[in-house]
């Protein structure tokens, strides 16, 4: 619970009952978590006020998207480099094809890519596929 509070001050954010709520979901989660996610496990909560909290967390640096094929958007807990004037989750993301989890291998960086003269990269999505150490 201080280690919530402390990120929520940290970005100059009110620690509101349901902010402190879907953070402390999300840093309990090892995996990405979808909107389907958190309104389930915290049902007490509307969607307006999911949806809000959550593209709040995005913009301050505390959450990063994942995007999944099955073209739901999932969120994971960014690292420490994160903040309000950007993001640096420049890592790859592992999908398991038994648990279906998604989750950030931070220690992997995404690697350089050339591309051919006139493309011009905004960002990346580096999705691995495989068995997760749980599976
Ligand atoms: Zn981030
Ligand atoms: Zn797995
Ligand atoms: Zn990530």
């Amino acid at each position: 619970m201080q280690e919530v509070q402390q990120i929520l001050k940290a970005r100059n954010l009110r620690s509101t009952q349901s902010r402190k709520e879907i953070l402390t979901y999300l840093l309990s989660n090892k995996y990405a978590v979808a909107h389907a996610d958190v309104e389930k496990t915290l049902s007490e909560l509307d969607r307006v006020t999911i949806y809000r909290t959550l593209s709040t967390f995005m913009e301050k640096g505390i959450i990063h998207q994942v995007s999944d094929d099955t073209g739901a958007t999932k969120y994971a807990v960014c690292s420490h480099q994160c903040d309000s004037l950007g993001h640096h989750d420049e890592h790859v993301h592992f999908k398991c094809v038994k648990c279906e989890q998604i989750q950030c291998i931070d220690t992997v960086e995404i690697p350089d890519i050339d591309l051919p003269e006139g493309f011009r990269p905004l960002y990346s999505n580096y999705l691995i596929y495989g068995v997760c150490k749980e599976c």
